[in-house]
């Protein structure tokens, strides 16, 4: 459902819920019963939060100018436990 916006000349404006794409030019006022004609309004939109954006950004950055890698990727993983039997294990 989409919500329309009509202005009644006697009540003033008015929405409707729709489903989209079956709003007309004119519909009836719902107080009055008398013509309403539709009033277009810019869409709500809403705006991302900046972390959105940045990704978004580097998302699309990324299709024309991907980041080259020169090196493999450091690891970092965390030292094993040692354990003190791994020493008494026969050695190549
Ligand atoms: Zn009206």
């Amino acid at each position: 459902m989409v919500t329309y916006q009509y202005r009644c000349a006697r009540c003033g404006p008015f929405d409707l819920a729709l489903p989209m794409g079956r709003a007309r030019p004119e519909e009836r006022c719902a107080k009055c019963d008398g013509d309403a004609r539709r009033v277009y309004t810019a869409p709500s939109l809403t705006r991302p939060g900046a972390s959105l954006t940045r990704a978004l950004d580097a998302q699309e950055a990324s299709r024309h100018e991907p980041q080259v890698v020169t090196a493999p990727r450091a690891e970092r993983r965390p030292a094993p436990p040692s354990d003190p039997r791994h020493a008494l294990l026969p050695r190549p």
